[in-house]
């Protein structure tokens, strides 16, 4: 087995132990390479179909061209794809790029409130027809009780003190110092009722691991991730007015490896394009111990 096969095989079991062991999850897409990664992990894990939703949160900033690979690539894998949304916060312009919040309080409504309330069927969620193409609002309100999310420890800082099987409260809310121990991957699957699980597949993967299997197993990502000939490219995707591109030539997965390989980013943080991240005090933490994907 190589370094590949091995990630992939955790990756598999840790995704048919959440399905086996709990009821009502689903699998967070933010349409970046990590999660699409993760949903590909998900089509082998079941041989090729997806048991589990797929759920968006829609900031409704996300770049247009995002939302145009999800829907694509959900009627192309015939995946059961929901969307949630703030829209209170959106109708009212509650937003940053509205001029009327700052940054954190935008992502704590438009992300940690929109998937509290998504998750939990408090707000009215739309799931996708793969007949029309159109969305609807879902029948279904049932709460979802455990949520896989792509994280990958070394993304940022507070990423890395994440579980494989990370325990949430009633509020999402992350108690950072109370959390399992996974000593020799023995994970923890059994909690209190009510406790919201997140799990978390490719904890171990690295930035370079994910483009490697993205190469290997020629997995479709959106091309906001490639230089268009302006010398730039996405690292990390998000909201356009929140994301800025690097300085990149990279036109392929290819030369997106080779770079990464060259140490060309070695002391560039992988989300340094994200003003949130600065905005939160140059990582992720308050905005992650408050239910922040
Ligand atoms: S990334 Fe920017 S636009 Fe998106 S939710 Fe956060 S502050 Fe708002």
């Amino acid at each position: 087995m190589n370094h590949l096969d091995k990630l992939e095989a955790q990756s598999v079991y840790i995704l048919r132990e959440a399905y086996r062991e709990f009821k009502n999850i689903c699998m967070l897409w933010s349409i970046g390479k990590d999660s699409t990664v993760l949903l590909w992990l998900a089509r082998k894990a079941f041989f090729g179909h997806v048991p589990i939703p797929l759920v968006h949160i829609d900031t409704h900033y996300k770049i247009p061209e995002m939302i145009h690979y999800r829907d694509e690539l959900a009627r192309q894998w015939r995946l059961t794809m929901i969307y949630g949304e703030n829209k209170e916060a959106l109708d009212g312009g509650r937003t940053f790029p509205d001029g009327k919040t700052d940054r954190i309080s935008c992502c704590q409504a438009l992300k940690t409130e929109a998937l509290k309330n998504t998750l939990s069927g408090e707000w009215s969620r739309y799931i996708l027809d793969l007949e029309t193409g159109q969305y609807r609002p879902d029948g279904n309100r049932e709460k979802y009780t455990g949520v896989i999310v792509g994280v990958r420890a070394d993304e940022e800082g507070s990423r890395s003190k994440e579980r494989y099987f990370s325990p949430r409260d009633q509020e999402n809310d992350w108690d950072v110092g109370d959390q399992p121990p996974e000593f020799w991957n023995q994970f923890k699957t059994d909690f209190a009722p009510g406790t919201h699980i997140r799990i978390h597949p490719l904890l171990d993967w690295t930035e370079l691991n994910v483009w490697e299997y993205i190469q290997r197993e020629k997995i479709p990502v959106t091309s906001l991730y490639f230089d268009q000939g302006e010398g730039k490219r996405y690292r990390s995707l998000g909201c356009y007015p929140c994301t800025l591109p690097v300085e990149s030539p990279a036109r392929n997965v290819e030369e997106i490896i080779e770079e990464l390989r060259s140490g060309k980013f070695a002391n560039i943080a992988e989300r340094s394009g994200r003003a949130q991240d600065k905005d939160d005090g140059g990582g992720l933490e308050t905005l992650r111990r408050g239910g922040y994907m």
